[in-house]
């Protein structure tokens, strides 16, 4: 199997590379970080490709690009994500537009691409799109990234509805507070961090490894039947409220 990752340099996306990688595949890992993807994909024996994701026409070059060198393509797992915080009428459209930009536009557009692959080599195709927890549960000073995981959370819905007939399986992965870089500034701080443990039954973060593991369900043939999905791998925090 060929699997395009995006955002794999890091955190999630360099758990997913590894992830499949297990698994067998070929793995294509895309960052706007060249540096970081490239480690990731030597360790994984994969390709690493320069990809921002806001570019356009990025999507329908990281496809070419993964069928140039491998013939084909059979998953895409769309990790790249960007979130700014802060009071929501001080952020400012441009922050608001740079955090759909990247997390909504940036997913749709290599969506639609590996989508145009599947019609064509006709044999249907998985996508998971990583959403979050911030898609179901509204939190203070998270206005841009909230709106832009409900939208994520949508669009993966959209497409699978409007992609089923093409034997293309679409589901949304949704981590709640994981161990990456992206959460180093929550977790490091003693009193963030035990306010938001008080909200997760499990009382930990997750792992990125952890959230590597739904998404290989999802991009497996034991995931046939999964499509429209919204799987939340947040330690129990949305069942909780
Ligand atoms: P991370 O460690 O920061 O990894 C995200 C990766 O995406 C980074 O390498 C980042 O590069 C890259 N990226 C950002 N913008 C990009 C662009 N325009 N084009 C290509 N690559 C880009 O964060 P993570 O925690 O693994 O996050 C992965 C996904 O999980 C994101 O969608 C995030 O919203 C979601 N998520 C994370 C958590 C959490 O608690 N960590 C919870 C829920 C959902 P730079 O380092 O250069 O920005």
């Amino acid at each position: 199997m060929i699997s395009l990752v995006t955002g794999a340099g890091s955190g999630i996306g360099a758990a997913v590379a590894r992830r499949l990688a297990d698994r067998g595949d070929e793995v294509v890992c895309a960052d706007r970080d060249l540096a970081s993807a490239e480690k990731v994909a030597a360790g994984v024996g994969g390709m690493a490709l320069l990809m921002d994701v806001t570019v356009a026409g990025a999507g329908q070059q990281a496809v070419d690009r993964t069928v140039e060198r491998f013939g084909r393509l059979d998953t895409l797992v769309t990790c790249a994500g960007i979130e700014r915080v802060g009071p929501a009428a001080e952020l400012g459209t441009d922050t608001v537009r740079e955090v759909l930009e990247v997390n909504v536009l940036g997913t749709f557009d290599v969506a639609a691409a590996a989508c145009r692959r599947f019609v064509e080599q006709g044999d249907g195709g998985r996508i998971v799109l990583i959403g979050s927890v911030n898609a179901m549960i509204a939190l203070p000073g998270q206005a841009a990234y909230a709106a832009s995981k409900g939208s994520v959370l949508m669009l993966g819905r959209s497409l699978a509805v409007d992609w089923a007939r093409f034997g293309v399986t679409v589901n949304v992965v949704g981590p709640g507070v994981t161990d990456t870089p992206m959460s180093a500034g929550t977790l490091g701080d003693p009193d963030r961090r035990a306010a938001m443990m008080r909200r997760i039954p499990l009382g930990r973060p997750g792992r990125p490894e952890e959230m590597a593991d739904a998404v290989a369900f999802l991009a497996s043939e034991r995931a046939s039947y999964i499509t429209g999905a919204y799987l939340p791998v947040d330690g129990g925090w949305l069942a909780a409220g």
